[in-house]
């Protein structure tokens, strides 16, 4: 768990086979948050966000893959609070959430309606804190990310990695959309910014922008 002096907070919890970093984010003087990807394993999130004293406000998606979303639309029958996110352009994933849960192997998983779709620039708000979207094309056509300007930190889910970025072998995928994101949209935000990505460890974009192969070929 880490609380920055900006009034913000995030802590992450690995969940699903796939590891996905389901990201909790909060304004810490009002304790009001958000979850962003809760791709299942519904038990074990709550009892974390429990534990960090977080009332949950939304539930946001960076994309619509099935460890991401899975668990989003059972989450919000369970608190009554709205999804939120990705960009439009994700619907058709999200519509086969299901499907993907069966070839994948993961099980409970439900296809999902967003209550709002997000876009490029959009701001999404919990208590004081507020998080801005950057749509990310690439891994999937509706991917976004969220960013905290004050805190330095983003949640950029599979757009890029620890030394690695996103697959771009599903359908609908762009190699070169999704370098472009990042190269034009993610890395002139700062090399101080830290990001969780959406499986494995965190990262700076200065250590990427340097060292990463993929954006350095
Ligand atoms: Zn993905
Ligand atoms: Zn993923």
């Amino acid at each position: 768990m880490s609380e920055t002096e900006s009034g913000f907070g995030f802590s992450v919890l690995p969940v699903t086979p796939f590891e996905q970093n389901a990201t909790l984010v909060w304004c810490t003087s009002t304790m009001r948050g958000a979850i962003i990807d809760p791709g299942g394993e519904l038990g074990r999130l709550r009892e974390f966000v429990e534990q960090a004293g977080v009332t949950l406000e939304k539930i946001l998606l960076t994309h619509g893959h099935v460890d991401h979303a899975g668990g989003a639309s059972e989450l919000r029958e369970q608190l009554s609070i709205p999804v939120i996110g990705p960009h439009m352009a994700d619907a058709f994933w999200l519509d086969r959430v299901e499907e993907a849960g069966r070839m994948y192997g993961l099980h409970g998983v439900h296809n999902v309606k967003p209550d709002h779709w997000l876009g490029d620039g959009d701001k999404v708000e919990f208590g004081e804190a507020a998080l801005e979207v950057i749509h990310a094309p690439g891994h999937t056509p509706g991917h976004v990310v969220f960013y905290n300007p004050p805190a330095r930190w983003a949640q950029v889910g599979d757009v890029l990695f620890h030394g690695s970025v996103g697959r771009t072998d599903f359908p609908l995928s762009n190699h070169d959309d999704l370098i472009d994101a990042i190269i034009n949209k993610l890395l002139p935000l700062g090399d101080d910014i830290e990001f969780v990505a959406g499986h494995g460890p965190m990262g700076n974009f200065g250590d990427e922008r340097r060292n990463n192969p993929f954006l350095n070929s």
